[in-house]
């Protein structure tokens, strides 16, 4: 129903605008319809058969699957070199569906301490009434030692490509082999990188987590999220009971109940997720929302390199500027993740970097409240430029100590680079700091 990869043969700007979608299976139409129907007939009683015994895919109820959606987890397992996806409502659906179904009887998460405030506060919050605790990783810069952190209880390791808001990189393909040396996991939340800047699962991970919301649909026009499995992971081990376990709703037609890996072995992970999660909690992403994730795809590469050249601009300028204390920027060659991002990195950093405020408190929110042209809120990987101040917002449930961990400073300020000139953007910082020193 959902793996993706089609078109294997051609490159990554081919498959951006054409992968998972073929015009003769769709009246010909050269733009993927939107499928804006609840439910789609059968044909006869045979074909409902075969398709509720999973004997025959297709569609059935657009909770659970829809074509439009389809071609968005297509296009997107085919940018990522995954075996299968599936799209859901939110990236907060895709982060929860995915710790559900890795630890729904409890169990540990070993989670680099570099998170979006979301998952950090839920992951506080929410998750150890659900029996799944989480430790942050005191290595997770030196995954050689990472081992050490991960008890028989740990389900999987939990870290974002490219952090929010600090723009931490991490050695992904050490962090994968410390993880699959202990028989877990690698979760890799993709969103800040996309599939153009980074690819999670060639650096060995197994689970890639979108946020569709930000730089992969990258016009601030929707909610949605994707949660996609590379197909290598074994999950029919002792520590993931729940991927042996047999279900009668996946009985064949002589009444024999099956497990996931064994009705879909390519993409277990993923199909478990949409027949339990999406199917019983329900967050599902709309035809229509799903349709402008697709269009702002077929764009990706363009926006991501216009929107890391804004940045590297914004942050070479920022830090010669005499009211910056600090800017934090993988491409600056003073920042201490330039090694990883020259052998990770080859298209660019992205657009989120940050920089710390010289000066009181009272001038820094002068600064903010000068600023005309970038957007003043919460989201990222627009086609506008952003700024905010996370710490006391995306980032404004942690603790004092929580922020230290996270090395999160008072004054630090987060913007995401988006497609204007930059010589306005430049412009804009520097009429504002100037109302704030004057
Ligand atoms: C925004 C974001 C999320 C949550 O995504 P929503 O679509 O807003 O639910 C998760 N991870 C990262 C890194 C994000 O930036």
């Amino acid at each position: 129903m959902t793996n993706g990869t089609q078109l294997p043969a051609y490159h990554f700007d081919t498959q951006r605008v054409r992968a998972g979608y073929e015009p003769t299976e769709h009246n010909n139409a050269v733009s993927p319809p939107i499928y804006q129907s609840t439910a789609y007939d059968f044909k006869d009683v045979e074909h409902a058969r075969n398709l509720f015994s999973f004997q025959e895919a297709g569609n059935l109820y657009t909770r659970v699957g829809n074509p439009t959606v389809a071609v968005l987890e297509q296009r997107v397992a085919a940018l990522d070199g995954a075996a299968g996806a599936v799209a859901l409502a939110s990236g907060m659906a895709a982060i929860s569906y995915t710790l559900l179904n890795l630890a729904e009887g409890g169990g540990r998460i070993l989670a680099s301490p570099y998170l979006y405030g979301g998952s950090a506060d839920s992951f506080k919050k929410v998750y150890p009434k659900l029996g799944i605790q989480f430790d942050y990783a005191k290595n997770i810069l030196n995954p050689e030692k990472l081992a050490e952190e991960i008890t028989p209880d740990t389900k999987a390791v939990f870290i974002e490509s490219i952090s929010n808001p600090n723009t931490v990189l991490l050695d992904v393909d050490a962090i994968a082999k410390a993880a699959h040396e202990q028989g877990i996991p690698l979760v890799v939340d993709n969103t800040i990188a996309t599939p153009y800047l980074f690819n999670p699962i060639a650096h060995g991970a197994d689970i890639v987590i979108y946020s569709a919301t930000k730089g992969l649909n990258g016009h601030g026009n929707i909610i949605g999220g994707l949660v996609l499995e590379s197909g290598s992971f074994n999950w029919e081990s002792e520590k993931f009971p729940q991927f042996s376990e047999k279900y009668y709703t996946l009985r064949e037609s002589n009444g024999n109940h099956r497990s996931f890996p064994e009705v879909f072995p390519d993409f277990p992970f993923t199909t478990r997720i949409r027949f339990n999660y999406l199917n019983y909690f329900g967050a599902a992403i709309g035809p229509f929302d799903a349709y402008l994730a697709i269009i702002g795809l077929e764009t990706l590469s363009e926006r991501l390199t216009k929107q890391s050249q804004n940045a590297v601009t914004l942050a070479e300028y920022l830090n010669a500027h005499e009211s910056v204390e600090w800017v934090r920027y993988p491409a600056l060659e003073d920042s201490p993740h330039h090694t990883l991002y020259q052998r990770d990195f080859k298209n660019g950093a992205g657009g989120i970097l940050s920089f710390g405020f010289k000066g009181t408190q009272e001038q820094r929110e002068i600064f903010l409240n000068a600023i005309r042209l970038f957007h003043y809120h919460v989201n990222i990987g627009d086609a506008r430029s952003l700024i905010v101040n996370s710490p006391q917002t995306t980032h404004g449930e942690l603790e004092a100590d929580e922020k230290a961990a996270a090395d999160i400073p008072e004054n630090l300020i987060r913007i995401s680079a988006g497609l204007e000139d930059p010589a306005d953007l430049i412009a804009d910082l520097e009429q504002a700091f100037q109302k704030a020193t004057k």
